[in-house]
């Protein structure tokens, strides 16, 4: 497995990383999850870790509105007229987010 994570401002502004596996790409990332932890206030570089791993695996980010997101939700792309599901989806992202809100760029605001 190769991973490569480019200049996503959720990783730092230390990449693009490159790594054989999810862990030596933590490993490598060490001192942004270090940076993470101190931030937080309440975590530790172990948590950081862990929610990091989790993150490439479980979770994505909402490049519009930078929400992290359960990926089973993510995936998930109601009709355009489904009003029900698209105030479910809505929860998970900020306000104001334009893919929320163009409902995945189908519909104009
Ligand atoms: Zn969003």
């Amino acid at each position: 497995m190769k991973i490569i994570i480019n200049n996503n401002p959720a990783y730092g502004d230390m990449g693009p990383y490159k790594a054989e596996s999810f862990e030596a790409l933590a490993d490598e990332m060490e001192p942004v999850l270090k940076d993470w932890a101190n931030e937080s206030g309440s975590k530790t570089v172990e948590d950081m870790r862990a929610e990091f791993i989790r993150g490439l695996t479980e979770i994505v980010l909402c490049l519009y509105c930078d929400m992290w997101i359960e990926k089973e939700i993510s995936d998930e792309v109601p009709a355009t007229d489904d009003d029900e599901e698209w105030a479910e989806l809505a929860k998970h992202h900020e306000g104001d987010c334009e893919w929320v809100a163009t409902r995945a760029h189908r519909k104009d605001v």
